[in-house]
């Protein structure tokens, strides 16, 4: 008799094992399918069969029977089952909390189901079809619908489009599907994403020698179906090609393709380049699909119908069989580091997915992260380089423009008089620019001249930020809104005053100084719409604005030709965050930023303002330099005993009293002590044992402690984030807390 081992879908440590059920008669299971499964006193649980067994150690009157299957498939393929155990093992998480990652989330408690549409179909043959339409006459409505199906394609219409044209025709139908004439069938229909989108040039251009140059070694490894890669292509060398040529040759050896990008860099243009290329063989996951079109492109994706998925992060766990490519474009991005249990890394999951599937690695990148390019050195990852832009367009001309000498000579502006001339020589020149703002809103916070007080949220310790369209401060950790004060609350004073610049406020100045020239703004609160990208940016491409303004979200990926010129308002703001990839941070979004200008014919010109114009981040960047800050960082991060050199962790503990939160991070960390002390680690390993309130000490009215760790990058850090991790799971009631790995904020 079969049995099945079963995980049922609970995220709970405790039914963290299999269950094991047996199979009645007449269903047909097999691990991988998601199936109904009586537990405890619930009747229907969901739940994933993980292995089949012929018999079982316990008595059978023991043994309960599942109920049914949800799908006749495998909703889980082999492969990506494997890859849920190693999340498990890696992420220290459950099996039910990695299995929830390979499927859309509306597939659980089937929230969403499959979308039917129902067609009349002509039943009989030609000749009687011919007969039965004539003998009708005094059935003119009967041989309407009967000759409109005639002449459809096959014979057969959707029953909405014969409601349409003939009106309601239901009854008639039913009568004719009674007589014989006409079969009523239900068929699955899928919910299309493409809509209307306009589409690019589809020929394919002649590779650069630097393409071929890069292709001739890449195309080999996907043939063996092996190989790690690192692109490292300046902005503009056509590393977009690379991709397609490889995921084409991939599919042309039965081989499928999956092509990670930032959501950010998920835009439209980016999907059309690939609708346009691959057609049909192409699916594209990102967040502005509705929950049904997610589950069909997830579906469309599972029968094989797809050869390459593109999409974010998530879309490592597409369910496509013959991996034989995966690329992760712009590798150095945050975002490919799921903050949430389970953590986990896409690029790592990448690497495991092509190792087991056997398929080719290519990381790409302006900018590589430290990480990778140290890998690099070390022969973990093949380097392949293009270090020149398409047709030798040159670099654009970076102009630094200290702020300093700036306020120093009065001027309080927004924009320097470089920036300033610069501009009106794009403009004057009929070309278009972009303006970046490192920042969201009008300004970052309100505060007294007069004694320094700042405005700050009540919940959270951060100060407000100003948004100058609906004249609300906004709390940006927890969305709490209240009136800017006229006086201040603590001295009364009516000096109070907005400080930074946002968005708003840069293209207002840029109306003021261009009343004449049309100028889009994008930034979280122009792109809350859907679609709202979309439109903003053909907009742009159409030439209905000359001038950009916007946030973090055109730093990337975006290819205007239209684009000469390129101001960055406040190039060095990120660099006072507390954090150590502050510096990597502000190089990358420099170099990908400037990297937007003169990608066409003209070339670029690019404006940089800071207050920190020795920086050697703000000073690389300038030059376009990769390598000179990328040897000046590794200098830093050896010398300062920072990742990769080492491993940072945090155990983050939240309540409602302060001192629950204190009293578990310092119990926690007497723990961590006691760990390294029996295994005498401690003096050897381990760099920094601390615990201490979080940078941010309050979010959403929680009280936050953590205790960090850091320790040198050896096999141990293994056993001590297992340990970390082992302790998260047990804080005392009234306290949450989680354990993160080089976590992505340290706020
Ligand atoms: P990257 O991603 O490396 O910054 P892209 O892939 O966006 O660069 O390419 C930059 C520009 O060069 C794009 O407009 C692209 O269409 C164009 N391009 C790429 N390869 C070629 C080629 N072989 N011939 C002509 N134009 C190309
Ligand atoms: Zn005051
Ligand atoms: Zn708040």
């Amino acid at each position: 008799m079969p049995y099945c081992q079963v995980i049922v879908d609970i995220a709970s440590e405790d039914v963290d094992r299999v269950f094991t059920y047996r199979v009645p008669e007449g269903i047909s299971v097999c691990p991988g399918m998601r199936v109904h499964v009586p537990f405890g006193r619930v009747a229907r649980m969901e739940g994933v069969v993980v292995e089949m067994a012929d018999a079982c150690d316990l008595p059978p009157a023991r043994v309960r029977a599942m109920t049914d299957t949800l799908e006749d498939y495998p909703a889980i393929l082999p492969e990506l089952l494997e890859l849920a155990k190693e999340i498990k093992r890696t992420s220290f998480c459950t099996l039910a909390q990695a299995l929830r990652l390979m499927i859309p989330a509306q597939m659980r408690g089937e929230r969403i189901s499959v979308k039917t549409r129902e067609f009349a179909v002509l039943a009989v043959d030609p000749a009687v079809r011919e007969q039965v339409a004539s003998s009708q006459r005094r059935a003119p409505k009967r041989e309407r619908v009967l000759r409109a199906l005639m002449e459809a394609p096959d014979g057969e219409l959707p029953v909405e489009e014969l409601r349409q044209r003939l009106g309601d025709c239901r009854a008639m139908l039913a009568a004719l599907s009674k007589m014989g004439f006409v079969r009523l069938e239900r068929r699955e229909t899928m919910r299309s994403p493409y809509g209307a989108m306009e589409r690019l040039a589809e020929k394919d251009p002649e590779l650069t020698a630097q393409q071929e140059d890069v292709l001739a070694k890449l195309l080999p490894a996907v043939e063996a179906g092996k190989g790690a890669f690192l692109l490292y292509g300046v902005t503009g060398s056509g590393k977009t090609e690379v991709f397609i040529r490889a995921v084409r040759r991939a599919a042309q050896l039965g081989k499928t393709a999956i092509v990670l990008v930032p959501e950010i860099a998920l835009t439209p243009q980016m999907v059309m380049w690939f609708r346009s290329r691959f057609g049909e063989d192409a699916a594209v996951l990102h967040s502005r699909l509705s929950p049904g079109e997610r589950y069909d492109e997830w579906r469309r994706i599972r029968r094989g119908e797809v050869r390459v998925v593109i999409g974010a992060r998530s879309a490592i766990f597409a369910p496509l069989e013959r991996v034989g490519l995966i690329i992760v474009d712009e590798e150095h991005e945050q975002s490919y580091i799921a903050d949430n249990t389970p953590r986990y890394d896409a690029r790592e999951l990448a690497r495991m997915r092509c190792e087991r599937e056997g398929g080719t690695l290519l990381l790409a990148s302006a900018t590589p992260s430290m990480r990778s390019f140290a890998l690099a050195g070390r022969g973990d990852l093949t380097l392949l380089q293009m270090l020149r832009r398409v047709n030798d367009r040159p670099l654009p001309e970076v102009h630094v423009v200290d702020m300093r000498r700036e306020l120093a000579q009065g001027n309080r502006s927004v924009f320097s008089g470089a920036m300033l001339a610069g501009l009106k020589s794009c403009m004057d020149a009929g070309k278009q620019a972009i303006l970046f703002v490192n920042r969201r809103g009008y300004s970052t916070f309100v505060s007294c001249r007069s004694c320094g007080y700042v405005v700050t949220c009540s919940q959270c310790d951060v100060s407000m930020t100003y948004h100058s369209s609906e004249r609300v401060l906004r709390c940006h950790y927890c969305g709490q809104e209240s009136a800017v004060p006229t006086a201040c609350p603590e001295c009364g004073s009516r000096y109070i005053k907005y400080f930074g610049v946002g968005t708003q406020r840069v293209e207002e100045e840029v109306r003021h100084h261009f009343p004449e020239i049309p100028v889009l703004r994008m930034d979280n609160d122009t792109t809350r719409a859907k679609d709202a990208h979309e439109t903003l940016l053909s907009a742009f491409r159409r030439g209905d604005a000359r001038i950009l303004v916007g946030t973090q979200m055109i730093a990337k990926g975006l290819d205007f030709p239209n684009v000469t010129m390129v101001g960055i308002i406040a190039a060095d703001a990120m660099l006072r965050l507390p954090d150590y990839r502050s510096a990597e941070r502000t190089f990358q979004l420099l170099t990908q930023v400037a990297g937007r200008a003169g990608r066409a014919d003209s070339p670029g010109e690019v404006f940089l303002q800071t207050y920190d114009p020795e920086h050697y981040a703000v000073e690389a960047a300038s030059r376009q330099d990769y390598r000179a800050f990328y040897e000046e960082e590794m200098r830093r991060r050896r010398r300062m005993l920072y990742p990769p050199y080492t491993l940072l962790a945090r155990l983050l503990y939240e309540a409602d009293r302060e001192e629950d939160a204190r009293r578990e991070a310092e119990c926690a960390l007497r723990q961590m002590e006691a760990f390294f002390e029996r295994r005498s680690y401690l003096n050897k390993f381990v760099v920094s044992l601390r615990a201490m309130a979080c940078p941010v000490a309050r979010i959403k009215g929680k009280s936050r402690w953590q205790v960090t760790l850091k320790i040198v990058d050896k096999p141990i850090c293994q056993e001590a984030v297992g340990k970390m991790s082992e302790i998260a799971q047990m804080p005392a009631a009234g306290c949450a807390c989680v354990c993160q790995v080089n976590p992505g904020s340290m706020i």
